[in-house]
């Protein structure tokens, strides 16, 4: 292959390593994967270091030479108050990094751990950190911090902080590009429906607010995760149900949001669910309405934040792909300026206009790609 050079982009967690290699320039992925079950009894690699080789392997077999791959892009996912732009990755970044894993104890030291192996592998090019606060940065303290006693938010490090910020800063520009418009010029609302959700308003390019908080679970109702709860919850599971932390983390994260509601956390299964009736079918369609409920909420939320809306747009697995869910959401807002055409909201593929010519606020899709994001962030350090 003849490239002018492959940025090479690594999404590591605790049991797998995501990967992408991406040419820059063209926005092209040339190869992507994922290796699983990494540690685990019977998956394929005993560790990290033996799954990036692995991926050494994968892509060499898949006529990739390594010696295009001019940089490395990793995702990391709490960058604290200390990162929030593209850093190039020295040993004091890993341990800083490595620090703030107190902040986000489930992803932080996966990410470090690939970093890590990835500098042995790659040692000649650049790695550069990408992180999924970044865009966040830029909350206004009215939006960045709890209402709780101030001097125990500032010994713990307790603010809003967000999350999924490289799919919400590509999402915000990619819908300007779309309107051929500037994003200064826009007020644009970005909801990232996946397998994790979170809302944000951004003001002329910059996040004003966003709906996920000190950690991943705050907002919307997601796959596992409640969303938003009222804290007495835990309080009362701890002193009537005896619950412990590990378990209560356990049930809001892993046992909660759709599958809580339905026992499906998988969208697709759960419109199929709810389509077919029945028991399960009347609890996946109530799994369904208190999910568009709380999306609603928060449209509604940033519409005032904002004040003037120019633009909302759906992106990640559920809001490219669910036309419902956008319908739904949306729906009765035509006085408040927001009007989805059936048709279009049906029909089309990638980033489109949904909205009706009359809808003030232009509603549109635009497909996220985070791994382009950040093989784009890690090529400015080529
Ligand atoms: P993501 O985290 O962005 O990969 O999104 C994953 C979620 O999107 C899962 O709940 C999937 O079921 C859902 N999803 C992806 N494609 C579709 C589809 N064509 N129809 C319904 N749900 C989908």
């Amino acid at each position: 292959m003849s490239n002018p050079g492959l940025v090479l982009v690594l999404n590591s967690g605790s049991s797998s390593i995501k990967y992408q290699l991406v040419d820059p320039e063209a926005g092209t992925a040339v190869v992507s994967g994922l290796v699983e079950q990494i540690g685990e009894a019977d998956g394929p690699v005993a560790d990290h270091a033996a799954g990036l080789r692995l991926l050494h392997q994968r892509l060499t077999e898949s006529g990739v030479d390594l010696v295009t791959v001019r940089a490395v892009g990793h995702r990391v996912v709490h960058g604290g108050s200390r990162f929030f732009v593209p850093t190039l990755i020295t040993d004091a970044v890993v341990a800083e990094v490595e620090r703030l894993a107190e902040l986000a104890p489930l992803h932080n030291p996966a990410n470090v751990i690939g970093i890590e192996v990835a500098r042995a592998d790659f040692p000649n090019v650049p790695h550069v950190a990408v992180f999924d606060t970044g865009f966040f940065h830029s909350l206004p303290p009215a939006a960045a911090h709890y209402a709780i006693n101030h001097d125990v938010a500032t010994e713990y490090g307790i603010r809003r902080y967000g999350f999924h910020g490289t799919s919400h800063e590509y999402v915000s520009r990619e819908t300007a590009a779309v309107l051929g418009r500037e994003p200064a010029e826009l007020n644009t609302i970005v909801l990232h429906l996946g397998n994790g959700a979170s809302a944000s308003a951004v003001r002329g390019g910059k996040a004003v607010e966003t709906s996920m908080g000190m950690t991943p679970l705050e907002g919307l109702v997601m796959g596992t995760r409640s969303g938003d709860i009222d804290p007495g919850v835990l309080f009362h599971l701890y002193r009537t149900a005896g619950l412990g932390v590990e378990q209560l983390d356990e049930l809001l994260n892993r046992r909660s949001g759709l599958k809580g509601l339905s026992g499906i956390n998988d969208f697709r299964e759960l419109l199929e669910r709810r389509a077919a009736g029945g028991a399960s079918g009347e609890a996946a369609g109530l799994a369904y309405d208190v999910y568009i409920h709380r999306l609603r909420k928060y449209v509604g939320a940033y519409l005032a934040v904002l004040g003037r809306v120019d633009a909302i747009a759906f992106t990640a697995g559920v809001g490219e792909n669910v036309p419902d869910v956008r319908e739904d959401a949306l729906a009765g807002l035509d006085g408040l300026g927001i009007i989805v055409d059936p048709q279009r909201n049906r029909s089309g593929k990638g980033a489109r206009v949904i909205s009706a010519d009359a809808s003030r606020t232009t509603v549109l899709v635009v497909p996220t790609n985070e791994e382009l994001a950040i093989a784009r962030a890690a090529w400015e350090f080529v």
